[in-house]
């Protein structure tokens, strides 16, 4: 097939679900074309034979594509065309790949439900009384509902894991530096990473080859040679030790989610892997710490969006201190405000060391508990999420329980360890995820289990 058929059979089928999933804030049909019809002239040459070629894709709209609008999700970017693309674009672009549009997510990724973008929420397409999970939710639903073959999203706390999990596709966050994050817009710096969401194991593999490695761009990424992750794909686990975290299988975990993985141990038992109950002590902390650090890091990152450089400005101002005052008050919305104020109050003098110094310490121990781990283990596996998608609005007004369901992807983020998240089964109709975790660097091992199980 020509490129320009396989796009227009992305096209067809977001035509034809798109009204119920919602999955994309922006589909740019005409780029897409122009973009399959220049690929099309290179059908033969050296440049088409990179697996990506002339694949369709869609970016989580927080990833900067030049000349492709980058909302963030955000009446504050509503109108942000940028004049760049992000690393992982330029090296997406260079392999052939083809982008159809942006994908709708929580605003600036603050989320788990894809519910507090400013557009509109983005539905399960298993069943659209629930919600995608978030914050990549429309990364997720879109490769689940087959409206493009693969997607990036990004993952500060779980955002690329928790909406695969809940859509029932494989979503990898990788080792912190593994990924360029430039052109990424920054929510929690110190944990975000980009990651490909895929239908299967080995088109995740695929697209993490091309688009990991060192970028000088980010000073936080990794010179590391990127392994050949596709062909480590050889299904072969014999002798694979696997710790499973008591943590992982306790309280606040559904007695669905702990079946579906003490189901998935017997699997790769049957295949030669052993596994062991360990114990990560401190993860119970994880969530606290992650939203004192996380808000801290985006009360000062979202500070740029004042009006003056770029995006939303408020029509009429008053001063200069009420520009920023307005232009912040309507271009925010209340999860994002909520964070900033979260953050300003941590970092503030006389509760830095309460709060932002004492979270930087736990984190410290948390790391700790994987490097313990990962002295004796290949793996860690336990649940992506403690339950299946929520109803829509069922957490968006609890928040504890929205914050308290990011327990089992949060310490990953924390640590900085890869983690990948592949569907496993399913309960009343909605899947499961099953989340594989790896030492620094490993993502080639948690590939490979995940393949072998999938
Ligand atoms: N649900 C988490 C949060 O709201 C994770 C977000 C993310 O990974 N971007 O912060």
């Amino acid at each position: 097939v020509s490129v320009s058929e396989l796009v227009e059979e992305s096209i067809q089928q977001i035509n034809k679900v798109e009204e119920k999933v919602k999955a994309f804030i922006t589909v740019d049909e005409e780029k897409a074309r122009q973009q399959a019809k220049d690929l099309d002239e290179k059908v033969g040459t050296e440049a088409s034979s990179h697996p990506l070629f002339g694949i369709p894709s869609g970016i989580k709209d927080n990833i900067v594509t030049k000349n492709l609008v980058t909302t963030c999700a955000s009446k504050m970017l509503e109108n942000f065309d940028p004049i760049y693309d992000a690393t992982v674009m330029e090296k997406l672009n260079e392999k052939g790949a083809v982008t159809i549009g942006k994908m709708n997510m929580d605003e600036f990724a603050m989320g788990s439900t894809t519910e507090t973008s400013a557009f509109h929420p983005t539905f399960n397409p298993w069943n659209p009384e629930f919600v995608p999970g978030g914050s990549s939710g429309g990364s997720a639903a879109a490769v689940a509902a087959g409206e493009i073959m693969f997607s990036l999203g990004s993952d500060t706390g779980g955002s690329i894991r928790q909406p695969a999990a809940f859509c029932g596709v494989v979503g990898l966050k990788p080792t912190y530096g593994r990924v360029s994050r430039s052109g990424l817009v920054a929510f929690a710096s110190s944990l975000d990473q980009i990651g490909p969401i895929t239908r299967n194991v080995e088109d995740n593999a695929i697209v993490m080859e091309a688009i990991a490695g060192h970028d000088h761009r980010d000073s936080t990424s990794i010179d590391q040679e990127v392994p050949n992750y596709s062909a480590a794909l050889s299904g072969d686990i014999k002798g694979l030790k696997i710790a499973v975290p008591k943590e992982y299988l306790g309280d606040g975990v559904s007695e669905a989610s702990r079946e579906s993985v003490l189901a998935a141990l017997k699997v790769l038992e049957s295949l030669g892997a052993t596994w062991e109950e360990v114990s990560l002590p401190h993860s119970k902390y994880g969530v606290g710490t992650y939203y004192i650090l996380t808000s801290s890091e985006a009360s000062s990152n979202l500070a740029r969006f004042d009006g003056v450089r770029y995006g939303y400005r408020t029509p009429n101002p008053e001063s200069l201190d009420d520009l920023y005052k307005k232009t912040r008050a309507e271009g925010f919305g209340d999860e994002v405000k909520r964070r900033i104020m979260l953050g300003t109050f941590a970092l503030s003098a006389g509760y830095y060391d309460a709060y932002y110094k004492k979270a930087q310490q736990v984190r410290t121990l948390i790391k700790q508990d994987f490097d313990h781990i990962f002295s004796e283990y290949d793996v860690i596996i336990g649940p992506t999420t403690p339950t299946p998608a929520y109803k829509m609005g069922e957490v968006i007004d609890d928040l504890l329980t929205m914050y308290a369901g990011d327990l089992l992807t949060i310490p990953v983020n924390l640590a900085g360890v890869p983690a990948i998240s592949v569907p496993c089964g399913f309960t009343n109709g909605l899947p499961l995820g099953l989340q594989i975790i790896g030492n620094y660097f490993d993502e080639k091992t948690i590939y490979r289990v995940a393949h072998a199980f999938e």
